[in-house]
């Protein structure tokens, strides 16, 4: 829309039962939350599966962030067959290859060390919202 401020749009996967989407999810939050609020917002990847409007215009007109927990990259795909541009794709697997003492705990209780993971990849999507919206 003319005159409105672009946002990025952080997607993460949805990784039912997965420790490792547990994390995505956290960095997404924390960047929405506390690092990027003004720069940042998220859209429900249910919602693109099923091809809601809004949420599709969302993911074609702004740029957009996917976080997938592993390589299966559910997010991104569904971000692409939604026309989705401007994709920046993460993988939460790999900040854990970068940092092997980080292991997730659980599901839901993603640990000390999940959360450090969390915090080390938030600063990392962090870094690309200012990228995208240069
Ligand atoms: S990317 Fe991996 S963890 Fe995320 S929803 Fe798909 S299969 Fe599950």
């Amino acid at each position: 829309m003319m005159g409105e401020k672009k946002k990025v749009i952080i997607i993460p996967c949805s990784g039912i039962g997965k420790a490792i989407a547990s994390v995505g999810r956290e960095a997404a939050y924390e960047v929405i939350e506390n690092l990027k609020p003004d720069m940042s917002d998220t859209v429900c990847l249910s919602l693109l599966v099923m091809g809601d409007e809004r949420a599709r215009n969302l993911v074609r007109e702004n740029p957009v962030i996917t976080i997938d927990g592993c390589p299966k990259d559910c997010a991104r795909k569904n971000v692409e067959l939604s026309g989705g541009k401007g994709t920046v794709h993460l993988r939460a697997i790999d900040a854990l290859k970068d940092h092997k003492d980080l292991k997730p705990k659980s599901v839901i209780d993603i640990g000390e060390e999940g959360k450090k993971l969390a915090q080390i990849l938030s600063e990392e999507v962090a870094q690309k919202v200012d990228e995208l919206l240069k």
